[in-house]
């Protein structure tokens, strides 16, 4: 419109009217839609009856205030308003459908905001700021965690056992346990898998490994087999003319001088390898001061002592000469061991507390090589016991 345009006739000028009061009618409802959008508060009636206020347009008394002398005629009167309320009543519907479009998507999002939420308490990862939003929109009830559909897993794939694995068996064979235990993955993965029962073809029976396990329950197969590679550490004080498996050996003189130069002072050791024979002379000794029962406490039957895998020693604490085995457990020495002895593959294999489970009094002197590998995997897991380790039934006696 310009200037020049001349004046509306009066019918037209109230149809402009409507018009813009039909527009300012829905500019009203989009307000409205925004709160339900919040809310949710029953939008479909709610939006079919608009507010009093909304409908003040439809008020001849309102256009009155708009239209020029002289008044209509009352057919004028009657006949305007109702065209233009028509025209108001189609926007109006309009309005009221944008404002259940809006009010229908807002369902859509509040439904999938409280799924949302229940899928998480599903996974047991509920979040702090799910249930608080769905409380927000108080829309429909947040979906309960059973209801909603869990997806259906197919069983478990079986754990992959390194028996599979060609490069874990070529290994196994080739008696190289340090690469054995790589190929399996470590340390605790070996553990893992042998204490779980998926890895058949690891025996702790074995003696030629060094995982072997021997206990009361667990003798030598033969009784008195013996190892084929026992050797004399290098530069450790030994009291005895007592060799050990070349793979100990040299974890032991490793262990040792790391140990003095720490500081803890030096270790000799009395006892490492012990035939099946002289096993038989040892603790028939033992019986004879003290009887069977004491001598089963402190002392092996032969073909299931630990000595007699070349993988034991029983280290004494030296100065100028060396002390008992007694004297190991006070000794700076003996400190040091217990802290650092899994570093260089060994374990205390007899400590406080497990005799029903290892069959023996603790022996602080008792060092079992196990291994670099599997000895971090033995500190790192906190056990007390080979028996644990591998989840071998307890051998407190024979
Ligand atoms: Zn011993």
């Amino acid at each position: 419109m310009t200037p020049s345009d001349p004046p509306f006739p009066t019918r037209r000028a109230a149809r402009e009217e409507a018009e813009r009061r039909a527009t300012a009618a829905i500019a009203i409802a989009r307000p409205e839609a925004g709160r339900r959008r919040s809310t949710f508060e029953e939008p479909g009636l709610d939006a079919e009856e608009p507010p009093r206020d909304e409908r003040g347009p439809e008020v001849p008394a309102d256009e009155r205030g708009t239209e020029p002398a002289p008044l209509p005629s009352r057919r004028a009167r009657r006949e305007g308003p109702r065209t233009d309320l028509r025209a108001l009543v189609l926007r109006r519907r309009l309005a009221v459908a944008a404002v259940g479009a809006v009010v229908i998507a807002a369902c859509a999002i509040a439904v999938g905001a409280a799924a949302s939420a229940g899928g998480q308490d599903a996974t047991g990862q509920a979040n702090a700021a799910g249930p608080e939003a769905v409380a927000s929109v108080q829309g429909p009830p947040a979906v309960p965690a059973e209801g909603l559909p869990v997806p259906t897993l197919a069983a478990a794939p079986a754990a992959a056992t390194p028996c599979d694995n060609p490069t874990f068996t070529a290994a196994l064979a080739a008696k190289d346990d340090g690469a054995a235990i790589a190929a399996a993955g470590g340390g605790a993965a070996f553990r893992d898998a042998v204490a779980s029962g998926i890895a058949p073809c690891v025996s702790l029976n074995d003696p030629t490994h060094q995982w072997v396990v021997v206990n009361k329950q667990r003798p030598y197969d033969p009784v008195d087999w013996r190892p084929d590679d026992l050797v004399m550490p290098d530069g450790v004080r030994a009291l005895e003319q007592s060799a050990m498996r070349s793979s100990a050996a040299k974890a032991l003189t490793t262990l040792v001088r790391a140990a003095d130069d720490a500081g803890a002072g030096e270790i000799g050791y009395l006892s490492a390898f012990r035939s099946y024979a002289t096993q038989q002379e040892t603790y028939a000794g033992r019986v004879a001061v003290g009887g069977v029962a004491a001598a089963d406490r402190e002392s092996a039957r032969a073909g299931f002592s630990e000595h007699q895998s070349g993988l034991a020693v029983d280290i004494v604490p030296c100065r100028s000469s060396c002390g008992s085995l007694d004297d190991i457990a006070g000794s700076s020495q003996g400190a040091w061991v217990r802290d650092h002895a899994w570093e260089y593959g060994f374990i205390v294999r007899y400590v406080n507390g497990q005799e029903s489970v290892s069959g023996y009094e603790p022996e602080a002197w008792h060092l079992r090589y196990i291994g670099p590998e599997l000895a971090q995997a033995y500190h790192d897991g906190g056990y007390e016991t080979l028996e644990a380790f591998f989840n071998l039934p307890a051998a407190p006696g024979y």
